[in-house]
């Protein structure tokens, strides 16, 4: 199972390059770490390849959760590195000064998740040995998309951002 960004045009099939058709939503109720009685529940969009020989399903990133339902991720990746600047704000493509704050709050909330998510994984599987937040950040611009495919690939979430299923 494949993770597909979320959008009007799905992507194709990530496994045979088949059209993808989305299918239905599906509700998941994830708990917050280490908050006993804290639960999210989010609904998950399912696509299905038409391919006959594939037919496989595929989940799309939730909504909420996801930077690319307003911004995409390059543009939060660069907010994050300071490229793009309250400064900037006039241009309209880039998000307000305090949505702005508030993905950088998340973010920064988020790595010892993302750091703890890959040291799970590294137990099982050794290509998430050494894979840090920080690791993948000096490695590639695509930084945060990479991470976010990382992590819903192989079972993670994270928490959703404030503000950002409205
Ligand atoms: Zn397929």
């Amino acid at each position: 199972m494949f993770f597909v960004i979320v959008e009007e045009d799905p992507p194709p099939c990530p496994i045979c390059k088949g059209k993808l058709k989305y299918r239905d939503r599906r509700i998941r109720v994830r708990k917050k770490e280490g908050e006993e009685q804290e639960k999210d529940l989010l609904l998950i969009p399912r696509y299905r390849c038409q391919n006959r020989d594939c037919n496989h399903m595929h989940i799309g990133l939730p909504d909420c959760l996801v930077p690319h339902k307003h911004y995409d991720a390059e543009e939060i990746s660069g907010v994050w590195d300071g490229m793009v600047t309250e400064d900037d704000l006039d241009s309209e493509k880039h998000p307000c000064a305090a949505t702005m704050r508030r993905w950088i709050i998340w973010l920064l909330g988020n790595i010892p998740n993302i750091d703890g998510h890959f040291r799970r994984k590294a137990e099982q599987d050794d290509r998430f040995r050494g894979l840090t937040y920080e690791v993948i950040h000096r490695r590639t611009q695509r930084w945060l998309e990479v991470i976010l495919r990382l992590i819903y690939n192989t079972g993670g979430a994270l928490p959703a951002a404030p503000g950002a299923c409205t």
